[in-house]
């Protein structure tokens, strides 16, 4: 079964009511290669169906990131985008001046994520953190 299809039936078993417009968000995210915002994902629906509306939009991707199928990220400006959890987890390096995003693996994260079990007892989602910084493009030694 495609990922899509995979999505969509495990969704139907624990209840949800799936529209073909919200079946049309599944497709689109579950074979996107990149993240995407809610209105990049409504411009692809809206090629196919004149029925669609961003508010349906929005609420699937919270369903799917709520249900785990989806991986959420605010990158910057407000720009919230989404991926299909199936992309795997990684990490943003966003430079604040450019605005460059670098996908980065998790492997830095594991000893945060130890330290803040032990200390705070807290079990932290460190999968899609956005983390802040400057890119090598951008870092000049003058400015600083
Ligand atoms: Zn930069
Ligand atoms: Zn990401």
């Amino acid at each position: 079964m495609s990922l899509d299809k995979n999505i969509i039936a495990t969704l139907r078993q624990r209840g949800y009511r799936i529209t073909p417009q919200r079946e049309m968000v599944i497709e689109t995210i579950a074979h996107s290669e990149t993240h995407l915002s809610a209105e990049e994902i409504f411009a692809e629906i809206e090629k196919r169906t004149k029925a669609s509306n961003l508010a349906t939009v929005y609420r699937t991707l919270d369903l799917l990131w709520r249900e785990g199928f989806a991986r959420r990220n605010d990158l910057s400006e407000g720009k919230t985008v989404y991926v299909a959890h199936s992309h795997g987890p990684h990490i943003h390096l966003i430079c604040r001046r450019c605005d460059e995003v670098i996908e980065a693996d998790l492997d830095a994260l594991a000893a945060l994520k130890d330290e803040l079990s032990i200390k705070y007892d807290f079990d932290a989602d460190l999968e899609h953190l956005s983390i802040f910084g400057c890119c090598a493009n951008c870092t000049d030694p003058s400015v600083n």
